[in-house]
């Protein structure tokens, strides 16, 4: 029997889909994601011997990876087809690496969407592994292994056990708390807005008073003056009449971040829940008897569109719409300043005929609307610009200038289809020249003030998180997960809002971490990790660039952990012990906050506190006053005394988890109980 070639991807919903594609020449198998990976149970790299990274494979992944190796021996050619990202090149790398593959080998293919074309034209060109692209995730990886596993341990001891520190999460949290204290300290200003009603029907805005400009007014004296020469309703001269010739571009194609955000505004969906939709798009779904993946490849920060998926949008532009709506001019290459890899590209369909709904039989809720939303963008975003002509008018009386401006569409192009986002308000112009006159017929005199900055939504903040420089396409889901995961954040309403857990695990982190967890270095942590991925640096560089700045902090921060934990606090409970005066102090221990006799050396008087509130002043005072609570507590778990007396120990009863039974008074783990039967 001829061997076979061997297609080994991520997910069995893609391996299912290029098996369709690729016949029966082709076994197409699945590594369900990463199957190595740093340890769990501790650091795993070798920081004194160059960041050396001790790689096991992932709990529960056994199996998988014998079936790899089984099926490995059994073909002549693997293709390693994760997806084309630095995530997708590591988990090619490992896989490589238990197959004992040779680095040198053309084994890894790449493509944007899983269609025929493009998975043919895959396997024709095989490559090696990028290994700068695997070097800048390693980089990646280490650096928040770094970061997280060498604070929170701290965390656990000043706060809680379920706290934790991540490099780009502890940054998001720190916009949000700013912005929620920028929300606190917000003092209002109050501002008066004015309009004037003249006659012909013209509607205008105060433009200029004086050396002032804009529609608002600041200055109450100011606005009181207007009135006064106003209110008598003076007549205006037409100072000047404009018109010029506009364009309005249609959206850009999308990329993850845009795509995140409009199925948030527009479908209500998390950023998370727009991945794993998108996802089981691009992997592939089952359209009437044929297996196919709907869309490019979702983890993208290019707007870049194939020459090919242009001029099927062309057609099908010319065909539905005519000739001239076809977007002719050229998009502005891409919105922002980041250096794009050019083989990416934007999330658009991967079939312009598949219509949304020639295909919402065969997609669940969820993949329809979605579809739908990326397949209309994709259009929209190929259409010409809408054209409008723009007229302008400002008539003026003493220091006073009143302008208005008016909008005409002379060509939809893409408002064609779409304008809901960014619809200009359009009408006639009016027929009104230069020097003519106005008589101002009604004043409009609107006051308000000022309102404090909004809350960060999901949407906003990866758009905050994009333009800072911070995370990155496969990242700003999983930022937004991990926030709310360790209930740093809550809602109110969509809204962001910091928890007090959230707040005292930033406030910590500033305070001995401000430039390593800060918006700044953040994002030049990103840039490093793009210039490994060029070949420009060495990753090792960047870590130990990294690592001699985070020691002194860290070490800095241990020293000051230690002057906090060692800190005396007392407490109003007496020590338990029968005899010992002692005062019991509060301590932090590896499973919470607990307490201990002063007398610890001689004495065993040790009661735990998991879950009893701390006052928080009387913390920093050093005196905290809780022995009515832990005397209720202790009460509850001695349980009631009965008459039974055996060797001179009395016995109490007890409630547990398989009713009621006696319990030695001097009970402790090394003696037994006596379970009462009836
Ligand atoms: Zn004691």
């Amino acid at each position: 029997m001829a061997k076979k070639n061997l297609v080994i991807v991520e997910s069995p919903a893609k391996a299912n889909t290029i098996k369709k594609i690729l016949g029966r020449n082709y076994e197409v198998t699945a590594s369900y994601g990463h199957i190595r990976d740093l340890p769990k149970t501790k650091m795993g790299i070798d920081i004194e011997n160059n960041f050396t990274p001790s790689y096991s494979t992932i709990k529960g992944k056994g199996e998988i990876t014998k079936n790899l190796r089984a099926m490995a021996k059994k073909s002549d050619k693997i293709y390693l087809a994760a997806d084309p990202d630095r995530e997708g090149e590591a988990i090619a790398w490992h896989v490589a690496h238990i197959l004992k593959l040779d680095p040198k080998e053309k084994n890894r293919i790449e493509f944007n969407e899983i269609t025929k074309n493009a998975i043919r034209e895959a396997v024709k060109n095989p490559r090696t592994i990028d290994q700068n692209r695997v070097d800048a995730q390693q980089a990646r990886r280490l650096l928040d292994r770094i970061v997280g596993y060498s604070i929170s341990p701290y965390l656990w001891q000043l706060i809680s056990s379920n706290t934790s520190a991540g490099r780009v999460q502890s940054v998001s949290l720190k916009l949000i708390c700013d912005l929620e204290n920028e929300i606190k300290a917000f003092i209002p200003q109050k501002y008066w807005e004015v309009s004037g009603d003249f006659s012909n029907n013209i509607d205008l805005n105060l433009y200029k008073s004086g050396d002032d400009r804009g529609i608002k007014m600041w200055d109450e004296e100011k606005m009181e003056e207007l009135k006064k020469s106003l209110e008598t309703y003076p007549t205006f001269e037409v100072v000047s009449t404009e018109i010029a010739k506009k364009t309005k571009n249609p959206p850009l194609p999308l990329k993850t971040s845009t795509l995140q955000q409009l199925a948030s505004s527009y479908l209500g969906f998390s950023a998370s829940k727009t991945m794993r939709v998108a996802q089981s798009l691009y992997e592939g779904l089952k359209i009437d008897g044929a297996q196919k993946g709907l869309i490019t490849y979702m983890r993208t920060d290019s707007t870049r569109i194939s020459e090919e998926a242009k001029g099927q949008a062309k057609e099908f532009i010319i065909d539905k719409y005519g000739e001239k709506y076809i977007g002719k001019k050229k998009q502005k290459k891409t919105d922002d300043k980041k250096k794009i890899q050019d083989a990416h590209e934007a999330v658009r369909p991967t079939y312009i005929d598949l219509e949304p709904d020639n295909v919402e039989e065969y997609l669940n809720s969820d993949q329809y609307r979605m579809y739908k939303l990326i397949w209309e963008r994709f259009i929209i975003s190929q259409l010409a610009p809408m054209e409008y002509d723009q007229f302008t008018l400002i008539s003026g009386y003493d220091k006073y200038q009143f302008r208005g401006i008016v909008n005409k569409v002379t060509f939809d192009g893409y408002y064609k289809i779409f304008k809901e986002e960014d619809e200009i308000k359009t009408a006639d112009f009016p027929s009104i020249k230069e020097g003519d006159k106005l008589e101002l017929e009604k004043l409009n005199i609107k006051a308000d003030e000022t309102k404090p900055p909004k809350r960060l939504s999901e949407s906003s903040l990866i758009r905050k998180l994009e333009a800072d420089g911070i995370g990155r396409p496969s990242t700003y889901a999983s930022i937004i997960e991990t926030l709310k995961k360790r209930e740093y954040v809550e809602f109110m309403g969509k809204l962001f809002v910091p928890t007090k857990l959230g707040y005292d695990v930033e406030k910590i982190l500033n305070k001995y971490f401000p430039r390593i967890l800060g918006v700044e270095f953040t994002s030049s942590m990103e840039n490093a990790l793009d210039s490994i991925e060029e070949g420009a640096v060495k990753w090792t560089d960047v870590l130990d660039e990294f690592y001699i700045d985070f020691k002194k902090a860290l070490e800095n921060f241990d020293k000051e952990v230690e002057k906090i934990t060692n800190r005396r606090i007392e407490s109003d409970v007496p020590c338990p012990v029968d005899g010992c005066t002692g005062k019991m102090l509060l301590k932090t221990g590896r499973f919470g906050k607990y307490l201990e006799c002063e007398h610890f050396e001689t004495c065993s008087g040790r009661i735990p506190l998991k879950t009893v509130e701390i006052d928080e002043q009387e913390l920093e005072d050093g005196h905290i006053f809780i022995n009515e609570i832990v005397q209720k507590r202790e009460r509850i778990k001695r349980g009631i005394p009965t008459d039974i007396v055996i060797k001179g120990v009395r016995y109490n009863l007890k409630k547990g988890r398989f009713g009621e039974y006696l319990e030695s008074e001097n009970y402790d783990s090394s003696k037994g109980k006596i379970v009462r039967d009836e």
